[in-house]
């Protein structure tokens, strides 16, 4: 059996303005590179008060990037410049492909609770610029698959137990599982030794018994080292995260606002573009 991965840093979710005034917690982003690459940020929004968050996501462009909303609870709205628009509701996710370019808003729906994901992922150099495309699905056709112990395994993306997660063909390989356990309970889980892998925290408590920190709480990020397999332990109440990890790229990062690239040349042309109304090279493809 391969040896656990420990848990390398802990980073632990702070408050963050985004948008036009979207108050949210951030686990990892600009000054964490490299450190989770191909992962750029992980934001975690989570409020009943709509004025944390009804602000949201005025238009913006997207470039060399892949956006990931999961939606836990409530509705996020988004439309893009081309025409494309839906609706991410609860236990829906969007995998938006940014590559040459998107602009597009995000906006909270209604006045209830809204508690959502959003993670960033890379693009290689060779990528950055590939034709834009959605892939959305929804709740119902995220497959979960019940392992022992009544822990429980939604697979947004990759492979569990022969059931392949809905969001394919993404460049750095990632594997997306958002993972419920009973209290007490164990767990254990291979993962690529070449990938990197981070879990965060949205319930309960992990425990990785004598590893060092050895309890990850909820609205942390733990970020793991060298290894062949994830374990750990559900505290004395359910434990629920995200365990989601992806091949490294390994290549220089030019990152402003939404739009990262590798050379800092490359941003100020995506800018002057965007400027200039020629940011937008050719439509998305997709179910949105
Ligand atoms: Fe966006």
């Amino acid at each position: 059996m391969e040896e656990a991965r420990k848990v390398q840093e802990v980073f632990p979710a702070t408050p963050t303005i985004e948008g036009a005034g979207v108050h949210l917690k951030r686990a990892f982003g600009f000054h964490q590179v490299p450190k989770l690459d191909p992962f750029l940020l992980l934001d975690e929004f989570h409020s009943s008060d709509p004025a944390d968050y009804s602000a949201g996501f005025p238009w913006h462009p997207h470039r060399g990037i892949e956006t990931v909303t999961y939606m836990l609870r409530g509705v996020m709205e988004h439309r893009d410049s081309m025409g494309n628009g839906g609706a991410v509701g609860p236990g829906d996710v969007q995998w938006m492909t940014a590559g040459s370019g998107i602009i597009h808003q995000e906006m909270p729906r209604g006045e209830g609770e809204l508690w959502g994901l959003q993670l960033w992922t890379n693009l290689p150099a060779d990528h950055k610029m590939m034709v834009p495309r959605y892939q959305e699905v929804k709740a119902m056709d995220i497959p979960a698959v019940d392992m022992p112990d009544g822990t429980r395994i939604r697979i947004i993306s990759g492979q569990v137990a022969g059931v392949i997660g809905p969001v394919r063909d993404i460049v750095t390989a990632p594997e997306y599982l958002d993972v419920s356990m009973t209290a007490g309970s164990t767990f254990q889980w291979p993962t690529p030794t070449t990938h990197t892998v981070f879990a965060y925290v949205l319930e309960g408590r992990a425990e990785f018994g004598d590893e060092s920190p050895p309890t990850v709480d909820a609205e942390q990020a733990a970020l793991f080292g060298a290894g062949g397999k994830v374990a750990l332990n559900a505290g004395d109440e359910p434990l629920r995260f995200l365990l989601i990890s992806a091949r490294p790229l390994g290549e220089p990062v030019a990152w402003e606002g939404p739009v990262v690239m590798n050379r800092p040349e490359e941003l100020r042309q995506a800018f002057q573009e965007y400027r200039d109304g020629t940011f937008i090279k050719r439509g998305a493809v997709g179910q949105s």
